[in-house]
């Protein structure tokens, strides 16, 4: 890639919600492309895990060949934003997870699968967001949180309110981001734009 061009950013299109996120990239001048093959992830300068069902896409990722390869692109330092399910395959421990389900990891935290209980299956809630001058709207699905971090781990994001209060559900380590919750739902760009900067930042240094 000439360094100065747009970044190259993959959206997993192997289960879940991919097209908001590739709406969400292209919007903000990245040139954003589905990835299911390992030659895509060769070509791709960062990568974003939608949201979904983690068991699904674990399952889907070793079937396609793809889980060896971003394991290893992750190592490399590869720039992935994780959203929801997204967030799970990044962590590298799992509380709750299904007795096979794999991640691909890079990220020092601990999640902890639906951890919301099936009372709060899905709720919308303002969050102060580390950085931001204004709070995000999070939208939050079926999500995890983010049970325990690793000493290189910044947290950008804790509930504000309610039984959940306090818990972590956005997280950054180096290169590697995830949000518990859905920000490609809605119009407010400044998450996904977070990671079109850490990609080309990335970019330019290699
Ligand atoms: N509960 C799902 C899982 O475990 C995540 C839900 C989502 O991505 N919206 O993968």
């Amino acid at each position: 890639m000439t360094s100065g061009a747009a970044p190259r950013i993959g959206v997993l299109a192997v289960q879940g919600d991919v097209r908001e996120h590739l709406a969400a990239l292209t919007e903000l001048g990245a040139t954003a492309v589905t990835v299911r093959r390992p030659e895509e992830v060769e070509r791709i300068d960062g990568l974003v895990i939608p949201g979904g069902e983690s068991t699904v896409i674990d399952k889907l990722l070793r079937a396609f060949g793809l889980q060896t390869l971003l394991r290893e692109r992750i190592s490399a330092g590869m720039p992935v934003y994780g959203s929801c399910a997204g967030m799970i395959l990044l962590a590298d421990r799992i509380a709750d997870a299904r007795p096979d389900q794999q991640t691909l990891g890079g990220l020092d935290i601990t999640v902890r699968r639906n951890a919301f209980g099936r009372q709060v299956d899905s709720f919308e809630q303002q969050l102060d967001f580390a950085g931001f001058d204004s709070p995000v709207h999070a939208v939050f699905i079926r999500a995890p949180w983010v049970e325990q971090t690793g000493p290189t781990v910044e947290v950008l994001a804790r509930v504000g309110e309610g039984p959940a209060a306090g818990r972590i559900v956005a997280v950054r380590q180096g290169n590697l981001m995830a949000t518990s919750f859905h920000p490609e739902v809605g119009s407010d760009r400044r998450i996904h734009a977070e990671f079109v900067t850490i990609t080309s930042n990335a970019k330019e240094s290699v």
